[in-house]
C-alpha cells in the first residue's frame, strides 16, 4: 500500500509527487499517456514565472526528472477506476493499487468540432497539436480554429512555418491574452475570420478546403492544407463520476484546498473546478493537493 497515488503525470500531478515525496510519503504515480500532459504542446513558455524562454517539452522533462530523482514511482497504465473505503484503490488495466489518499491530477483531453468527417481525417489534414504537426505544413496554407490561449498560440506558432494562416473564431472576441492577440494581428500572414463557423470539410483522401459560415448565414470556402482543432478540452473525470462530485460539465468540485467531497480524495489541475487554468495554477494545485494529502496521511 502506497501513501498516496497520484493519477495523472501532467504538471499538477508531477508537484504532487515532488511535494508528497520531500514529506517522505511513498508515492506511485499512474499515468496512461506520456508524461508532461497539455504543456508538452507549448513550443515556448511564457508566462510561468523565472522560467523564461522554456519549451513546454523542456518544462515536463525537468519536472519529471525532479519528481523520479525525489523517488516518486512513475507507471504507465491507465486508471479505469476508484473506490473509497478505509483504504482508496485505484484498479488499472492491469493491477489493483492501495493508497492512504488519493490525488487526482488528470487534466483534460481535445474537445472535437463535431463536423461531419472530423475524425476519418486525422492525420489527413485535421490536427489537435500545432507544435507537434506544424512542421508538416512548412510552405503552405493552414487554418487554425478557436478563440482561446491554445489557438492563438497555435496560430503564432503556425505564422513563422506556414505561407498563410487563417485563424477562424466564433465571435470577435478572444478568450486568449490580449497581448497575444495584438501580437497576432501584427503577422501579415495571418488572417482572422470572425463570427464564424466551420460548417464543412472538403477532402479528396486528405484535406482540401473548408466552408466556415458566418453568423449571417453566408458561406465561404477556404482552401487549405490543414485544420487545427482548439476549441478547448473536455475534463478527463469520466472514470470517477460516482465516486467523486462533479459539476455539470465534469470538472471535480472542489475549493482551493483541493478536497474533493471524499475525505481523503484530492483533485490537482486541469480537471477541477476553477477560472484560471494555467500550468502555474495546475502546479499550485499539485502543491496543494499534495500538502493536504500528507496532512490526511497523518
Ligand atoms: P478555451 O480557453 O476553453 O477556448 C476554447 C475556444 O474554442 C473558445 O474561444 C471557444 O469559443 C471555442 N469553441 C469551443 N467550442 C467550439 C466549437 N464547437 N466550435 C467553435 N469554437 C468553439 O480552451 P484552450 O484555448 O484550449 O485553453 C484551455 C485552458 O488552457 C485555458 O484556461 C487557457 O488559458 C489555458 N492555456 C494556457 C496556456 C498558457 O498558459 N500559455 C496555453 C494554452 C492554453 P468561445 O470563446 O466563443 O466560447
Amino acid at each position: 500500500m502506497y501513501d498516496i497515488i497520484v493519477v495523472g503525470a501532467g504538471p499538477a500531478g508531477l508537484t504532487a509527487a515532488i511535494y508528497a515525496r520531500r514529506a517522505a510519503k511513498s508515492v506511485l504515480v499512474l499515468e496512461a499517456n506520456s508524461f508532461g500532459g497539455q504543456i508538452i504542446n507549448t513550443p515556448d513558455i511564457e508566462n510561468y514565472p523565472a522560467a523564461m524562454h522554456i519549451s513546454g517539452f523542456d518544462f515536463a522533462n525537468n519536472i519529471y526528472n525532479q519528481a523520479v530523482e525525489l523517488g516518486a514511482e512513475i507507471k504507465f497504465e491507465k486508471v479505469v477506476s476508484i473506490s473509497d473505503g478505509e483504504k482508496k484503490t485505484v484498479n488499472t488495466r492491469k493491477n489493483k493499487y492501495t493508497c492512504k489518499a488519493l490525488i487526482l491530477a488528470t487534466g483534460s483531453e481535445n474537445r472535437k468540432l463535431g463536423v461531419e468527417g472530423e475524425d476519418e481525417l486525422v492525420g489527413r489534414g485535421i490536427s489537435y497539436c500545432a507544435t507537434c504537426d506544424g512542421n508538416f505544413y512548412r510552405g503552405k496554407i493552414a487554418c487554425v480554429v478557436g478563440g482561446g490561449n491554445t489557438a492563438i498560440e497555435d496560430a503564432l506558432y503556425l505564422s513563422d512555418i506556414a505561407k498563410k494562416v487563417y485563424l477562424i473564431h466564433r465571435r470577435d472576441e478572444f478568450r486568449g491574452e490580449e497581448a497575444s492577440v495584438a501580437k497576432l494581428k501584427q503577422r501579415e500572414n495571418v488572417e482572422f475570420v470572425l463570427n464564424s463557423n466551420v460548417t464543412r470539410l472538403n477532402a479528396e483522401g486528405k484535406l482540401e478546403s473548408i466552408e466556415v459560415t458566418d453568423k449571417n448565414g453566408s458561406v465561404r470556402t477556404i482552401e487549405t492544407d490543414g485544420l487545427f482543432v482548439a476549441v478547448g478540452r473536455i475534463p478527463e473525470n469520466q472514470n470517477f463520476a460516482g465516486v467523486i462530485d462533479l459539476d455539470s460539465s465534469g470538472y471535480i468540485i472542489a475549493g482551493e484546498d483541493c478536497r474533493t467531497n471524499v475525505p481523503g480524495i484530492f483533485v490537482a489541475g486541469d480537471n477541477r473546478v476553477k477560472n484560471v487554468r494555467q500550468l502555474v495554477t495546475a502546479t499550485a494545485d499539485g502543491a496543494v493537493a499534495a500538502t493536504e494529502a500528507v496532512k490526511f496521511c497523518g
